[in-house]
Parts: structure tokens; C-alpha cells; sequence
């Protein structure tokens, strides 16, 4: 059994010409008009493709087919929304590949002893509204429903009454479900598969990741009069700590990264020397040691230059989300069913976080990676070659139809 590549290819221009840039790229923010006609493509053709489509209270939609048997089903997934002038593969590639798995097995008439399903997850990117991967946090019981609700767009539009007025607030209650399994079809946003000639990621889980906020405050004042040598300049001190910050990975070793991603400095202006800077750091590692030890050096490294240029520091490790491991069942059988498609594969990480991550909690889950051209995502260039999709499509389909019980 395989997945019908232009079938898949078609879908996927339907569905990328809603909200599409001039560039051929894709803004679709979570909840937006062309997020709700994006989503009413799709539940169109969930229905024709035989599913049972509900929605919940977070406006995630999901679509059953049933199974032989009265057991949890195996979900496919993944989201339908975008990041302003990002691409047309981050997200809704998973979807359209978890609706093409169904259609086939529907085409088949496959039925599996469990139900097999797909879910379209709301708000992911948390470009539009804060957190992202919200829609599944809900779910996975990690986020408090009204919380979710009372999120709030730059123009102060609450989620809530964003999910109503496109028509998604639904009436299912947004609570963790038992599930057989959850896989995930994402591009891998990194250079890894395509460095390596390799069409299929099996992907064993997602790198711990720790966020720091800095805020070094030193003395405002003009920057004509004022001579150098009575200065206290927070810029000067963020510099440092930006320059050393970049530094931490070779230091620590391994595959760790770290970014300062947000800079914001007042007054901001070419007169004045700055008095107040404040900044964000981004760890990530497979190891959680790694991203301690990490945290321990900024620690050294924002003490060192608020001293050498007389500016207080105040810094908070805020937020820290320890590695997810997939499940070893699922992982195997991504592999397998890789295996059995013949095509090369390596096992990988993600350094992204997913909806995969929050269902992991809940379900035993696994993903499937497929590659990104020059490793690029979340820009208009976004681009992942067919043959390597089918790939990735068809290992999905083997994994979800193994896990689901059915012979293929
Ligand atoms: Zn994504």
C-alpha cells in the first residue's frame, strides 16, 4: 500500500494558495480569515474522505475513520497555521500527509483494528497568540483552557472570541484523550537530512531548551557632553554578554546552540547613552548537563561585564523544558516502516519544539522528518522536494498502519 503522490501534490497547492504572498510563500495566521478558509478546505475534504469530523473547545479538528475494533486510535497531525511571509511545508505539509494516509486507507478499504485519525491543532506557531503549540497544551492538560482563551493578539483580540467568530470554537471538551498513538509528519527546519542525502528523519524526541531574561541597567545620560571615562553604558555591557553568549557552545562542546534572539534598549536613540538594555537567551542541547552548565557560565559571564562597566544585572533562568524522548515503540516503528520503503534514514532530534512534544505526555508518540531545503523554514524559501515527501508520507502511512494493527 502507498500514498498517491499527486493526489498529495494537488492538496498541497489548493491548500498553499490560501494565503499565499506575492512570493510565493504563506501567511496564515492562527485564526485569521484565511486560517478559517484554510480550515474549511481541509474538513471538506476530511468528510470526503470518509472521516468523522469533530471539533473542540481549542478549535483543534480532528477526523476519525473507524477501526475494526472499539480501541483508542492512532492520530496523525499536526498545524494548519503559519508565521507571517513563512512557507508553505511548516505545518500544513503534516496535515495534508495524515489526510492522504487516510484517503488511501480509505480508498483501500483498509480497516485496521484501531481507529486511525488525524488532528489539525490551533495556533502553533504562537506567532499571532502567546504561547505557542497552544492547542495542544490544552489538550495534553498543560495549559488551563482560560487561560488559552483570554491570549491576546497585538490589536488586544482575545483567542476566544477569535475561535468563535471563525466559526471553530467547538463544542468537544479539550481534554487529554487516550490515544494508541500520535505521529507527526514535520519538515526538519534544520540542514541535517539534506547534508546527508537522506529523505527520512526518525526523529527520537526534542532537545531541552532554557530561556533567560537579562535586564542591565546603567546610568542615562547625553552623549555629547558626558567624557568616557564617567560612563556606564548598559549596551557596552550587553555586547559583551552577546559576544561571550555566542561562545557557550564551543566552550560547553557537543551540538549545543544559543541565541540572543531580542535586544531592546532604551532610550534607543543616537543622542543619549543607553541606561537600561534588556535581553533574551536561548539554550538548547540534547543534554540536559550541557544546558546547566551553560546557565552556570552566563551566570559568570553577565557578573564579569556589569563589573567592568559599573551596570547593575538582573538575570532570570524563566523557563525550562526538559528534553522529550518519543516513545521507543512508536520510534521503532517509524523506523521499520522506513526500512521497509528502502530509502535512507537516520535517527535525528528536533531542536524545534512541536505539538508532538505536548502529546508526548499523554499518548506514545513519535515523528517522521523530512528534509528542508538549505535547511531554511519560517521564510517564503520553505522548500522540500516531492520524492522526498512521498517518502516521508509513505513512512507514515507503514508506521500509522502497524501501529493501528492492520496488515500492509
Ligand atoms: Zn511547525
Amino acid at each position: 500500500m502507498r500514498i498517491d503522490r499527486t493526489r498529495l501534490a494537488a492538496s498541497m497547492e489548493a491548500l498553499g494558495r490560501v494565503g499565499e504572498t506575492p512570493r510565493g510563500g504563506l501567511t496564515r495566521l492562527a485564526l485569521s480569515d484565511e486560517d478559517r478558509r484554510g480550515r474549511d478546505l481541509l474538513v471538506g475534504w476530511m468528510r470526503e474522505a470518509g472521516l468523522t469530523v469533530t471539533v473542540d473547545q481549542m478549535g483543534n479538528v480532528f477526523g476519525l475513520r473507524a477501526g475494526s475494533d472499539a480501541l483508542p486510535p492512532v492520530l496523525m497531525g499536526s498545524h494548519a497555521d503559519s508565521v507571517p511571509t513563512g512557507g508553505k511545508y511548516d505545518g500544513q505539509l503534516g496535515v495534508l500527509c495524515a489526510l492522504e494516509v487516510l484517503r488511501t486507507l480509505a480508498e483501500r478499504g483498509a480497516r485496521p483494528r484501531h481507529p486511525v485519525g488525524m488532528v489539525i491543532f490551533t495556533n502553533e506557531e504562537g506567532a499571532r497568540f502567546q504561547p505557542a503549540m497552544i492547542g495542544s497544551g490544552v489538550l495534553a492538560g498543560k495549559i488551563p483552557l482560560e487561560d488559552a482563551y483570554n491570549a491576546r493578539d497585538r490589536d488586544g483580540k482575545r483567542l476566544g472570541d477569535e475561535l468563535e467568530r471563525i466559526g471553530y470554537l467547538g463544542p468537544e471538551p479539550c481534554i487529554p484523550r487516550p490515544a494508541r498513538a500520535y505521529l507527526e509528519l514535520h519538515i526538519e527546519q534544520g540542514p541535517i537530512l539534506e547534508e546527508e542525502g537522506l529523505p527520512v528523519g526518525v526523529v527520537e524526541g526534542i532537545v531541552a531548551i532554557a530561556w533567560s531574561r537579562l535586564t542591565l541597567t546603567g546610568v542615562q545620560d547625553h552623549a555629547g557632553p558626558t567624557p568616557m571615562r564617567i560612563r556606564h553604558d548598559a549596551l557596552v555591557a550587553a555586547a559583551e554578554v552577546v559576544r561571550a553568549v555566542r561562545e557557550i557552545p564551543r566552550r560547553v562542546g557537543g551540538d549545543m546552540v544559543a541565541t540572543v534572539g531580542r535586544l531592546d534598549v532604551s532610550p534607543n536613540i543616537p543622542n543619549a547613552i543607553p541606561g537600561r538594555v534588556s535581553l533574551s537567551v536561548d539554550f538548547r542541547d540534547p543534554d540536559e548537563a550541557a544546558i546547566t552548565r551553560a546557565l552556570g557560565m552566563l551566570d559568570r559571564i553577565v557578573k564579569g561585564a556589569a563589573r567592568r562597566e559599573g551596570v547593575t544585572a538582573e538575570l532570570e533562568h524563566y523557563w525550562r523544558v526538559p528534553r522529550t524522548n518519543f516513545d521507543p515503540g512508536v520510534v521503532d516503528a517509524v523506523e521499520r516502516a522506513v526500512r521497509a520503503l528502502g530509502c535512507g534514514h537516520r535517527r535525528i532530534l528536533s531542536g524545534a519544539g512541536h505539538d508532538a512534544q505536548y502529546m508526548a505526555a499523554i499518548c506514545p508518540t513519535g515523528m517522521v522528518f523530512v528534509p528542508s531545503r538549505a535547511g531554511r523554514s519560517h521564510c517564503e524559501e520553505e522548500f522540500t522536494a516531492l520524492d522526498d515527501i512521498e517518502h516521508g508520507a509513505n513512512t507514515l502511512l507503514l508506521a500509522a498502519a502497524e501501529l493501528a494493527g492492520a496488515s500492509v
